[in-house]
């Protein structure tokens, strides 16, 4: 039998995704693949909550990541990082490479970033540019409250760019409501698609940023790939992977057959089995604050009697697949994926599974 992938994504890839994915070649100039494409973006843009541009970019999220800062930031230019988990870290680390100036605020890998330390890194540095924000932070299962974050950074003028990496599609994602600028997703999470490709919805105030910023970009340039889009014939810039943007468009098209309320309450039901589990059997979870535990992954702290690795392999043995604990908590927690095409009913074998495990390794 295949492992059960209960990992953070990737995650399992439904049948339906994987058919439509073993097709003939087509050429990527093709009006076939033009319609793909078209259908793609516009079937993504309820996810995103964005009625404007969502654009392709070919790589997985962290290029989107590093292709959001080359494109809207200059040398030299100032940004605030909100720091709580390994991916806010990846913000910073990429930034860093740009030669940026990070401040990094709200390093604690157990709460969400918080929007009155974002105010007072404001104050502490008026001239910044971007604040850098994790929605769900994959390595740490906590959901950051992006409407209070923009909210407090509004006033300072600064673009905020969004991961939404392990959101986007399985918790609702709000681009015109946040009023944020940037908001990354990749198809290996909730969108239910092999790893490699990611989408970015942009703001009017994204593009005026991309007219004029300094940094150095080529493959990653937004303004190429929306000058292939804009063509009567859409294109993308440079050869698509085409394989999968039809994996993709499949997956989009079983979400919104699914309905998206559907699928939010889907993982909400799901996270709410993984917690009510391990309060049930003496496991706390990593998010120190209840309200802020994302729906689409849990990351769940182990008590001391056990090894987090020793329950993880024997999970293993036994055909399910769960992440390790990163950062701080590698040794002591074990992340639990809940997203795109996980049923209740894998989570309840996966839980199941768990019970079997604790009793016998409590002997
Ligand atoms: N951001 C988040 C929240 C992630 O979970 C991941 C990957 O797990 C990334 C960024 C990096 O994306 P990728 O591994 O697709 O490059």
């Amino acid at each position: 039998m295949a492992m059960l992938l209960m990992t953070p994504g990737p995650t399992r890839i439904p049948e339906r995704v994987l058919r439509a994915g073993a097709r003939p070649m087509i050429h990527h100039r093709d009006t076939d693949f033009s319609k793909v494409l078209v259908t793609t973006l516009a079937g993504l843009r309820p996810l995103f909550g964005a009625a404007g541009d969502v654009i392709p970019v070919h790589a997985t999220g962290r290029g989107a990541m590093e292709a959001s800062i080359c494109n809207l930031l200059s040398p030299g230019d100032e940004v605030i990082v909100c720091a709580n988990g390994r991916f806010g870290e990846m913000w910073a680390a990429i930034a860093e490479s740009f030669g940026l100036m990070v401040h990094r605020i709200c390093t604690d890998w157990a709460a969400g970033a918080d929007p009155s330390a974002i105010e007072n890194s404001l104050g502490a540095h008026p001239r910044s540019r971007a604040l850098l924000v994790v929605h769900s932070e994959t390595s740490t299962g906590v959901l950051s409250d992006i409407t209070a974050i923009a909210r407090a950074v509004r006033p300072g003028g600064l673009l905020v760019m969004v991961d939404c990496v392990s959101s986007l599609g399985g918790a609702p994602v709000c681009f015109d409501a946040w009023d944020v600028d940037v908001a990354i997703a990749a198809s290996q999470k909730c969108l239910m698609s092999s790893p490699g490709l990611s989408f970015v919805a942009l703001s009017a105030r994204a593009w005026e940023s991309s007219m004029t910023a300094r940094l150095p970009r080529a493959y990653f340039d937004f303004r190429t790939i929306r000058n292939a889009l804009a063509r009567s014939r859409p294109e993308t810039a440079g050869t698509a992977p085409v394989h999968l943007f039809f994996q993709v468009n499949e997956a989009i098209s079983m979400i919104h057959e699914e309905g998206l309320e559907n699928t939010f309450a889907r993982h909400e039901e799901m996270g709410r089995m993984v917690r009510d589990w391990a309060g049930e059997n003496g496991f706390s979870f990593q998010p120190s604050e209840p309200g802020r535990c994302s729906p689409t992954l849990t990351a769940i702290r182990v008590p001391a009697a056990f090894k987090a690795e020793d329950i993880r392999e024997a999970l293993r043995r036994r055909g399910i697949l769960t992440a390790r604990g990163l950062g701080p908590y590698e040794n002591t927690s074990i992340r639990i994926g809940h997203l795109g095409d996980i049923r209740p009913l894998d989570v309840q074998r996966t839980l199941e599974t768990l019970s079997e495990v604790i009793t016998e390794l409590a002997v």
